[in-house]
């Protein structure tokens, strides 16, 4: 993710930090300084690092489940909103996706039991209740939000630990991208609850209804594509009409062809039509405004590209480009030869023309075309 530093490398995770999230330990500072003073503004930065840690904690919680079965986490990244951990791949059984669902709010939950304990009986109820109050217990504060956490994370909607729980569950029963269909609606209908009543109550709310909302919409989609792409060949869907560039080329020739075309990626290929890389629109106008239109293509390209062969199932296309996240993937025959192009946008395409098509052969539209758009 741009725009956040590195905290260090655990266990083969690495843990990210949002520069957004230093802006709000600054405004906690201050705030808290202009309330209390020093001792005050310190102690909301500490509170504030000692929340962040939990949620750390909750993130290794879906890592370490998600190892169990395989599956590496190759990050995590702090925001000010929460933090997000980047799995390699998605689990292949409901089962899996429910244990790693589950193992983050299990983590809050033994965060949150460890503290009571400690505690004992000196703290009562109210205090963990008073989490945005300065003057209580620190350690009751943090219990709170432990359970803040838990009960937050559990409402079954996505991107919350809730909706996979919700979605996983649903496909002991349905196959796994009706079940996200059936989790998605869910998760919007509860979307436009936080909305309504944020309307009444605190506008936060409307903030992260439209979050859950788009999210709701992007895993439904994201579960379509999988669904099709279980039965289509990478040749199916490969675009093979599109405009490429010699090693030798510069920029000058790139923006040329980026005019005239509808392209946003541009291969790169050798004197025998293999791939060498490939130019994307941004790179090449980050190149243009450092080094002017002399500049050769090969030196602003991206060479890890992963290449395909066309007779191959394209989900394992749509697998290697999430995951890497490649601007292509480029489709080469027998002899090395570049045959064609995945690009996201192709890939929104496929899934429209089939949106468009099943709705014909059931004799009506069965799900409206905004829902399929990219
Ligand atoms: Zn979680």
């Amino acid at each position: 993710m741009a725009w956040s530093f590195n905290l260090g490398t655990f266990g083969g995770t690495q843990v990210r930090v949002h520069v957004t999230f230093a802006l709000l330990l600054a405004w906690i500072w201050f705030s808290q300084y202009q309330a209390g003073g020093s001792a005050a503004a310190w102690q909301g930065v500490a509170f504030s690092l000692a929340v962040f840690a939990c949620v750390v904690l909750h993130e290794f919680g879906h890592a370490l489940a998600a190892r169990r079965y395989g599956i590496r986490t190759p990050d995590i990244t702090l925001l000010p909103i929460g933090g997000l951990a980047r799995l390699e791949r998605m689990p292949d059984q409901p089962l899996q996706e429910l244990v790693i669902a589950i193992a983050g709010p299990l983590v809050n939950v033994v965060i949150a039991a460890i503290i009571f304990l400690a505690l004992g009986s000196t703290v009562g109820l109210g205090e963990i209740g008073q989490i945005d109050n300065p003057q209580a217990d620190f350690l009751a504060r943090l219990a709170g939000v432990n359970v803040f956490l838990v009960v937050f994370n559990l409402i079954p909607a996505f991107p919350m630990d809730g909706g996979r729980v919700l979605r996983a569950v649903l496909a002991f029963w349905l196959k796994w991208s009706r079940a996200t269909q059936v989790a998605a609606r869910i998760g919007q209908g509860f979307a436009v609850i936080f909305g309504v009543l944020g309307l009444f109550y605190n506008p936060l709310l409307i903030f992260i209804a439209i979050f859950v909302y788009l999210a709701a919409a992007g895993e439904a989609q994201n579960a379509q594509l999988r669904d099709v792409a279980r039965n289509v060949l990478v040749s199916d869907v490969m675009i093979t009409k599109f405009a490429s560039l010699q090693r030798s080329s510069t920029l000058d020739e790139a923006v040329e062809l980026l005019l005239a075309t509808t392209q946003h990626e541009f291969p790169v290929v050798d004197a025998n039509g293999r791939l060498e890389g490939v130019l994307t629109r941004d790179a090449m106008i980050q190149a243009l405004h450092k080094g002017g239109p002399g500049t050769p293509v090969a030196s602003a390209m991206r060479t890890d590209i992963p290449v395909t062969h066309p007779r191959r199932s394209l989900q394992e296309s749509l697998r290697i480009m999430q995951a890497a996240s490649v601007p292509a993937v480029a489709v080469a025959d027998e002899t090395g030869r570049l045959v064609g192009l995945i690009t996201h946008e192709n890939l929104g395409e496929m899934l429209m023309v089939r949106a468009a098509t099943q709705g014909f052969r059931f004799g009506r539209l069965r799900r409206g075309p905004g829902r399929v758009g990219l």
